[in-house]
């Protein structure tokens, strides 16, 4: 019964992963794919760094 739910899950965290789409403003930046290694956030430059300022 769970099998599916677990699927769809894992294809949506890859599509996210792959889009460069900032969590924080929603927009495609390049740096949000490197920021996904070197943090763990996906967030562009500007977000990861509002956030290492003000970490939530
Ligand atoms: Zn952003």
């Amino acid at each position: 019964m769970t099998d599916k739910i677990e699927k769809e899950i894992i294809d949506d965290e890859k599509f996210n992963d792959l889009d460069d789409i900032c969590d924080e403003c929603k927009r495609k930046e390049q740096s949000v794919s490197h920021n996904i290694i070197l943090t763990g956030f996906k967030v562009c430059e500007s977000c990861r760094i509002s956030k290492t300022i003000f970490p939530i």
